[in-house]
């Protein structure tokens, strides 16, 4: 911990610990806008892998040797620090997968399998991730159960009385979104949770993209489930979380089944581990448990108040500048919405338009951002989308600025 600063915090410091940016791309010094697909790793995290393999290298819950006794202690103690990272009750509601995708999927065999049957109604919205719908998608169709989806309006904003009005008693979940990867639209949770729940029906956050940009208290939520993913919150990429309260996780069916998650094995009977172990079978990604909590405690180092102002600094210099150029038109504008500028310049192409900011060292992500039906809704294929995290500044957003003009020019 001696290597994080526990003086308050300048935007200077914070960018020396992140080696990469200070790397070239293309001649330029870099401009990392694509945030939201992946964020890049402080020297702390980096060490943190290094000093486990080279130090503590061992399999965990399983040997009685020095070794293999630290690497537990510290891939447990990641589970700890999750727990306390999103106020979880205990660590039993804590499952290690390899990303949102994982965590996802898990829910879509565990509790879907077993408690979503025909007839029964799966709710999402619009704005979701691909991984948010295809799970949903199978299963129902394994099942006979039926996808509902909440619409959007122009803005990038769910409806929320068309919500209210696909609940019903046939609900048995509710998946959805917390951030827009592609908008940046911040979706009332709140409200969605409470109206689930006075159906009864269950929910399920897709965290991945509010995660690194704000605090999240699972108590105070209520959400039954929360998914997200390491390599976005500076952490490791094979990393992920699926939370679940406790008293659901214990009815749920195993996901993959091997060792670690089971308690006894007989040819005749297989009695399944405690939670959390019961959805962990095999060898773990331990370097990226152990890195994930060096992440945690980095992002809690650097603060939420630093974080937040910072990114709502970036989000309206941006949109103002970005909106002042000819042609330009900001695809999503919720009244609440987080770090994401997603944009079309004119009638070119945003892979175009992505090719040529590439050319300037400035990296933002072209494309449907894995929301085709979303694009398809807003009647486009995509978008040039730049995604801004604490570590970005001012100077990089007129960089930006600069490059949008000059592809506007190039191009027409
Ligand atoms: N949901 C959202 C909102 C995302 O932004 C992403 C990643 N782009 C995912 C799910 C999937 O995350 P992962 O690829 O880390 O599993």
């Amino acid at each position: 911990m001696s290597e994080i600063s526990t003086s308050p915090i300048t935007i200077e410091q914070v960018r020396a610990d992140f080696p990469i940016l200070s790397r070239e791309v293309n001649g330029r010094s870099l401009v990392y806008f694509d945030n939201a697909a992946t964020s890049q790793k402080p020297r702390y995290v980096l060490n943190a892998i290094e000093d486990y393999y080279k130090k503590i290298n061992a399999n965990v819950h399983r040997g009685v040797h020095h070794l293999s006794q630290r690497a537990t202690d510290e891939y447990e103690e990641a589970r700890e620090a999750v727990k306390r990272f999103i106020n979880a009750k205990s660590i039993k509601e804590i499952n290690f997968t390899k990303g949102t995708t994982e965590s996802i999927n898990l829910v879509a065999h565990s509790f879907g399998r077993k408690f979503i049957g025909k007839g029964d109604e799966i709710i999402i919205s619009t704005l979701e991730h691909h991984s948010n719908i295809v799970p949903w998608q199978i299963l129902c169709e394994e099942v006979g159960a039926t996808l509902k989806i909440i619409p959007v309006n122009e803005k990038g904003e769910i409806d929320i009385d068309a919500y209210e009005n696909l609940l019903s008693e046939k609900t048995k979940l509710v998946s959805i979104v917390y951030i827009s990867n592609s908008l940046g639209t911040i979706n009332p949770v709140n409200a969605i949770i409470e109206k689930a729940h006075e159906v009864g029906a269950k929910v399920l956050l897709d965290g991945a993209q509010a995660i690194p940009h704000q605090a999240v208290n699972v108590q105070a939520l209520d959400c039954d489930f929360l998914a997200f993913s390491s390599h976005k919150m500076c952490g490791p990429t094979g990393m992920g979380i699926l939370y679940g309260k406790e008293n659901i996780l214990e009815e749920m069916l195993p996901y993959q089944a091997g060792g670690e998650m089971i308690k006894e094995v007989t040819f005749e009977k297989t009695t399944y581990n405690a939670l959390p172990f019961k959805f962990e079978a095999g060898t773990p990604n331990i370097a990226g448990g152990i890195a994930l909590m060096a992440a945690i405690e980095y992002l809690e180092k650097v603060g939420w108040e630093f974080i937040e102002n910072q990114e709502q600094m970036l989000l309206d210099y941006a949109t103002q500048q970005l909106s002042n150029i000819e042609g330009l038109r900001i695809v999503g504008t919720a009244e609440n919405k987080a770090s994401v500028v997603s944009f079309l310049l004119g009638d070119h192409h945003p892979y175009d338009v992505g090719v040529i900011l590439d050319q300037l060292g400035i990296a933002v992500r072209t494309g449907h951002h894995c929301c085709q039906p979303l694009m398809k809704r807003l009647g486009i294929e995509g978008t040039c989308r730049a995604s801004f995290t604490f570590y970005n500044t001012k100077e990089e957003i007129d960089a930006l600025v600069k490059g949008v003009e000059r592809a506007n020019r190039m191009l027409s």
